[in-house]
């Protein structure tokens, strides 16, 4: 009955039943979260997903919205606990409209991050959020999980990049809030309130964006460093003398290089010695491309005088840049880690806490092998761990290195999300008035509790 209803309001077409239909969207990007749910329904406008919610609700079925199905912690897939559906937003992927005077872009959910970019590059614009799973991830999604990436540090996250949001709220109201305005005193900032909270608060079907110039100069740079407190000092350095120009900095450590050097054999070291911490930088600027390249060679220079770097290889075209960021981008297809972990803490902290956490971890597991590497401008590191024997005791190792990032002040989900994975653990890492008032919030607008439960909260 339920099936037959999703169907007129969707078209028989977009609700799915069959298992060779439905498996792809009942499995995460990493196979390691499945279950069934009672179908999938991919509606095509805002009034649909509208309908669908309403309908849902009435009947106290649970929704799960998914995107492009990449986030890493079970939370755009059913629990299998109750009667669930699946909210695919797929169909939903036009691009409203694009203003570039006003220098603001509307997308609807169902946009595939990649074509978002193309979309703004065609209007002599830049949409900065840029992450591995760009292909495939799609901006509603992104902003459900307040998504990062190589470009936070210049740009912010996916939750600084937005205007307005239209909202199917859970009881099937159309929040529909999508305005362009860059000044708003008029209360609470709502859509902060959507932002980052893995659809459990409502559906996301559309967002205005904002847009950037498009840097003309940009000069890419491989860089060892004596160590990650250099690594963050050369950062410091770099904003200090090239103002805010600087939009990537990836911290990457040795053992990360090689495994991507073992699994790419094409992949080389960009650097003749052999060092045991590089960052990946890239600077941008608008003006021509000589001059911004000789001032950045410039600066580096002085880096390499006060000790915050110990050579470099300096990107000479644009095919060789992306040669570098290609190390970058390997990173996680070419390590074998059992145990992961996305974490933050504050910038200035980042490498006490690779020291403590390292050090911790080798007392309590002798030989241990850390993959480290990360987003060093937004404190962000995946701290991974790549012996098969821990993954029997992950709660061990958990618990060590959540202990050196509590310590810290920091945040165990930096990036991936809270979902199904971390849902029991960060009970334990947050103030308990925090999760009253997340709570608290969620019990206002989902008293039936249908939005996306068993996650986050
Ligand atoms: P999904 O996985 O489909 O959903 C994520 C969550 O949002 C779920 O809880 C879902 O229910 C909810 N949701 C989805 N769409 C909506 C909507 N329209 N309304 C309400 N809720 C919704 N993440 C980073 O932050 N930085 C990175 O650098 C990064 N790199 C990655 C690299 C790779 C190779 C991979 C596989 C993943 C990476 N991720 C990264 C994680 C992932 O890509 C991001 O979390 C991304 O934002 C998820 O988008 P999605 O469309 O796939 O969302």
């Amino acid at each position: 009955m339920l099936i037959e209803r999703l169907r007129e309001i969707s078209g028989g077409a977009n609700v799915l039943t069959e298992d060779a239909d439905t498996a792809p969207f009942y499995s995460d990007w990493r196979r390691q979260y499945s279950a069934r749910g009672l179908c999938v329904v991919r509606p095509g406008s805002t009034a649909e997903v509208s309908a669908v919610v309403a309908l849902c609700a009435a009947e106290g079925v649970a929704i799960v919205p998914q995107g492009g199905n990449t986030s890493l912690c079970g939370g755009s897939v059913p629990t299998g606990t109750r009667r669930e559906i699946v909210l695919s937003l797929r169909r939903m992927n036009r691009i409203r409209a694009i203003d570039p005077l006003n220098d603001t872009l509307t997308a609807e959910a169902g946009c595939v991050l990649a074509d978002v970019q193309r979309a703004a590059e065609g209007a002599d614009r830049l949409f900065p959020l840029s992450l591995g799973a760009e292909g495939s991830c799609q901006i509603g999604g992104n902003l459900s999980t307040n998504a990062g990436g190589v470009n936070v540090l210049r740009y912010g996250n996916a939750r600084d990049q937005v205007l307005g949001l239209e909202v199917v709220l859970p009881d099937g109201r159309v929040w529909d809030g999508p305005r362009g305005l860059r000044k708003d005193t008029t209360g609470y900032d709502r859509k902060q309130v959507c932002l980052g909270a893995e659809g459990t608060l409502g559906v996301i079907t559309a967002a205005v964006l904002k847009l950037y110039p498009r840097p003309s100069a940009s000069v890419t740079a491989w860089i060892a460093v004596p160590d990650p407190r250099r690594a963050v000092e050369l950062l410091a350095f770099l904003r200090e003398r090239m103002g805010g120009r600087t939009s990537a900095f990836e911290l990457i450590s040795r053992r990360c290089l090689q495994a991507v050097m073992a699994h790419v054999p094409s992949i080389q070291d960009p650097l003749a010695g052999e060092y045991a911490w590089s960052v990946l930088a890239e600077i941008d600027d608008s003006g021509e491309q000589a001059a911004h390249a000789a001032r950045v060679e410039r600066v580096l220079g002085e880096a390499f005088e006060r000790g915050l770097a110990l050579d470099a290889a300096i990107a000479g075209s644009i095919g060789q840049g992306a040669a570098l960021w290609r190390i970058r981008e390997s990173i996680p297809e070419a390590q074998f880690s059992n145990v992961k972990h996305d974490i933050s803490v504050p910038v200035s902290r980042l490498p006490e806490f690779i020291e403590r956490a390292g050090a911790a971890l080798e007392h309590a597991f002798p030989g241990v092998a850390v993959y480290c590497f990360g987003h060093i401008g937004d404190g962000t590191l995946h701290y991974n761990i790549g012996d098969a024997k821990l993954a029997a005791r992950r709660e061990e190792v958990n618990r060590v290195v959540y202990a050196a990032v509590d310590a810290l002040g920091g945040s165990i989900s930096a990036e991936h999300g809270v979902g199904q994975l971390k849902r029991v653990e960060i009970a334990s890492h947050k103030d308990a008035i925090e999760l009253e008032l997340m709570r608290a919030l969620k019990n206002a607008l989902d008293p039936r509790g249908v939005m996306n439960p068993g996650k986050v909260i």
